[in-house]
């Protein structure tokens, strides 16, 4: 066993900490956090990223990029997290589907968006699965007749025609001109269970037939639109379908794996908000010293960095499994890793905003203090590619 990072991920993180530190900042946060809701896309911090070369880093070599695996991207992301959501909450999007459709799109398909990377600082990707219907059953997913997802469409000729709804769904930014690609997955087949009836669809945001029906509010930063969606008749050609028709939900699945790297900023967080806490732990003074001295407040603190830790290394390992993996040329689908850490990350989320309120006693509820602010965004990814209770019961069946 080796823990040691390579000299190019020691590397990568001194440039990710460097840009965190100059470009995305708490000023910066608060500078767009002092914007109204519809105005938070921060276009500049987007195109920063881009000058710095971070979106390519995921694209095979050649096209330019780095082919980063998983452990370098979930380090990179942790290490992001620690600055807030910005900068990696706008990487790690596009880098999950850069890798997806390096290992299951065509050529043409990745070349169609590895060129969009490379030449569109502001282009960007989102997914529809989620329906007002259909949430946690499409993550198992329910496979019963009538479950798991409603979305159809129909092949005439060589387009599809897709026909539903979807909501709660981080829309691509589509301030840039082209608007972003959306990867939208929807029923072939009406009469087979859902985990062979779906088939998934690369979809321009400027598709005719597309709209935005409802833009949510929700209790964290608004970087992207979390918006409800309609399709009307939207026609796609049959060379935008990823994979087979019907692997829809095997590809939905597989990928489960590339969307650790937007949990591991959750780990980053925990870690920002462990030092905070035990910061003030050591110069709060009551009861005639430190609160950190009393037995109650110290070992709430360093039950803080054991759940860090034990979080940080089930997913790199996680992640380092995988890239063995792939490096031996396969494909991982099985998903018992990413349940395990979807759930970790989850708890810990929880843990450190429990643990942070009470050590912070009333101060916890000011504003001018970040702690509100810490807990809107731990609950608002709580739910992230299903519950954590649901990916423990998923683990259930792969042990
Ligand atoms: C901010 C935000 C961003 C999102 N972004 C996207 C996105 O970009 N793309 C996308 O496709 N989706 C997205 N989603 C949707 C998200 O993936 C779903 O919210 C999630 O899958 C849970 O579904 P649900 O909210 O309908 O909960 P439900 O499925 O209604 O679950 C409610 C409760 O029931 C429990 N439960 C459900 N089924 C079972 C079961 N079979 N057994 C035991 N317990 C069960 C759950 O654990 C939970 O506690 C987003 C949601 C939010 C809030």
């Amino acid at each position: 066993m080796d823990f040691e990072l390579t000299e190019e991920q020691k590397a990568l993180v001194a440039l990710a900490k460097d840009f965190c530190r100059r470009e995305a900042g708490p000023e910066y946060v608060n500078e767009i956090l002092a914007k109204k809701e519809d105005e938070r896309i921060p276009w500049e911090l987007l195109k920063k990223l881009h000058e710095v070369g971070f979106p390519m880093l995921t694209l095979p070599e050649k096209y330019g990029g780095r082919d980063a695996d998983l452990l370098t991207r979930i380090v990179l992301a942790d290490t992001m997290g620690q600055y807030g959501h910005l900068a990696g909450g706008l990487l790690t999007t596009n880098w999950r589907y850069c890798t997806d459709i390096a290992v299951l799109g065509t050529e043409e398909q990745q070349e169609m968006i590895f060129n969009r990377i490379i030449n569109e600082p502001y282009f960007s990707m989102g997914e529809g699965g989620n329906e007002p219907d259909h949430g946690c059953d499409v993550v198992f997913p329910y496979d019963e007749p009538g479950g798991g997802m409603d979305t159809f469409a129909y092949r005439d000729g060589d387009e599809y025609v897709i026909n539903g709804e979807k909501c709660f769904i981080g829309m691509p930014n589509t301030g840039g001109e082209p608007g972003g690609l959306l990867w939208v997955f929807a029923r072939t087949d009406k009469n087979a269970p859902v985990s062979q009836g779906v088939s998934c669809f690369l979809m321009p945001t400027e598709t005719p037939g597309f709209s935005v029906s409802r833009v949510n509010e929700w209790i964290f930063t608004r970087m992207r639109m979390l918006a409800d969606l309609r399709f009307d008749n939207v026609r796609v050609p049959v060379r935008n379908r990823v994979g087979e028709e019907g692997q829809g939900m095997a590809i939905l699945q597989g990928r489960f794996f590339n969307h650790l790297t937007r949990m591991a900023m959750e780990i980053g967080r925990a870690q920002t908000i462990y030092e905070y806490t035990k910061e003030y732990a050591k110069t709060r003074v009551q009861g005639g010293k430190p609160i950190f001295e009393h037995l109650t407040v110290g070992s709430r603190i360093v039950d803080m960095l054991l759940n860090i830790e034990r979080t940080r290394y089930l997913t790199y390992k996680t992640a380092w499994d995988y890239d063995q993996e792939t490096k031996a040329g396969g494909i991982l689908l099985g998903t018992l890793g990413f349940n395990l850490c979807n759930a970790a990350i989850k708890e810990l989320g929880m843990v450190m905003c429990s643990h942070a309120a009470e050590v912070f006693g009333g101060r916890a509820a000011l504003r001018e203090l970040p702690i509100e602010g810490y807990i809107r965004a731990t609950w608002g990814g709580q739910h992230a590619y299903g519950t954590g209770t649901v990916n423990l019961i998923k683990s259930m069946s792969m042990i």
